[in-house]
C-alpha cells in the first residue's frame, strides 16, 4: 500500500502540486490522468524519491519513506522512453539490476528466466534491443523493473511512444500482467482511454489539484464537475 499524506510540491513560488491525500491499495491498478503540465510526472517523482517533497509524507507498507533514498524505497519506475542498454542482450538487460546489486550469477540466471517467461520473452533472451519489436522492448524494460520484485510499479506514460496499434496491444498486455502479478501499479497518462481501460481507480488531476477519484465508470457517469466530464468525455 502506498499512502500519500498532504503531499505537495513547489518549484520556487509556483505550486505544482497542491497538498494531496491518496491511498493506493496493495495490488491495485491506479491511473492518474490529466492534461499536459498538470503535475503527473512530478507526483510520480515525489513517490519514487527522485524529487524532494515541499510538504507531506509518503508511506510504503506503513513505512515512512519521505526522506529515504530512491533506491531504498523498493519501487520500480518505468519511463516512456524505455531506454535499454543497446550493447546488452535481453538476458543481460533484465539481469542488470541484480548484477549491480551483487547477486550471485546462478540466482540472476534463474530469476531472469522466470521473469522472461512471465513476460513471454523466453525466446528473445539472446537478442539485442535493436532486434526486438517496440512491444518486446517495452516488455524488456518492464522485466528489468520486475526482476527486483518491487513493492510497486510507477509507470510514467509507458505507452506514449508507441504507435496506435501497438499501444492498444500493450494496454492489454499491461492489464494481463497486472492480473498475473497483482503488484501495485500506479500509472500516469494524459490518455483518457488508457485510464478508462486500465484503471481500477482513476485520479483526475488538473493544474496540480485532484478533481475527483473513483472507479472509471463511476467517474464517467457521475463526474463531479465540468472539467472531469469534459476530460473523460462523459455524456451530457
Ligand atoms: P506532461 O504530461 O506534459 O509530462 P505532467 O502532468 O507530467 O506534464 P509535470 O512534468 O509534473 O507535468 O510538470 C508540472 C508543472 O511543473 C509544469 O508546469 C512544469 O513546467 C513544472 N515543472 C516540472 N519540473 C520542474 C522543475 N524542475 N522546475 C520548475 N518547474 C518544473
Amino acid at each position: 500500500e502506498i499512502l500519500l499524506e498532504g503531499l505537495s510540491k513547489r518549484f520556487g513560488t509556483e505550486e505544482v502540486l497542491a497538498p494531496l491525500d491518496l491511498t493506493i491499495a496493495e495490488g491495485s491498478f491506479v491511473v492518474v490522468v490529466g492534461p499536459s503540465g498538470c503535475g503527473k510526472t512530478t507526483l510520480l517523482r515525489l513517490i519514487a524519491g527522485l524529487e524532494e517533497v515541499s510538504s507531506g509524507r509518503v508511506l510504503i507498507d506503513g513505512r515512512d519513506v519521505t526522506h529515504t533514498a530512491a533506491a531504498a524505497r523498493g519501487l520500480a519506475m518505468v519511463f516512456q522512453s524505455h531506454a535499454l542498454y543497446p550493447h546488452m542482450n535481453v538476458r543481460e538487460n533484465i539481469g542488470f539490476p541484480l548484477k549491480m546489486a551483487g547477486r550471485p550469477a546462478p540466482e540472476i540466471a534463474a530469476r531472469v528466466q522466470a521473469v522472461a517467461s512471465q513476460l513471454g520473452l523466453g525466446d528473445c533472451l539472446a537478442r539485442k534491443p535493436c532486434q526486438l519489436s517496440g512491444g518486446e522492448r517495452q516488455r524488456v524494460a518492464i522485466g528489468r523493473a520486475l526482476v527486483r520484485a518491487p513493492a510497486a510499479f510507477l509507470l510514467d506514460e509507458p505507452l506514449s511512444s508507441l504507435d496506435a496499434e501497438l499501444r492498444a496491444r500493450m494496454r492489454l498486455e499491461l492489464a494481463r500482467l497486472h492480473r498475473a502479478l497483482r503488484t501495485t501499479m500506479l500509472l500516469v497518462t494524459h490518455d483518457q482511454i488508457e485510464a478508462m481501460t486500465l484503471a481500477e481507480q482513476i485520479v483526475v488531476l488538473n493544474a496540480g489539484r485532484v478533481e475527483q477519484t473513483g472507479a472509471p465508470l463511476a467517474l464517467y457517469h457521475a463526474p463531479c464537475n465540468r472539467f472531469v466530464a469534459g476530460f473523460l468525455g462523459s455524456p451530457t
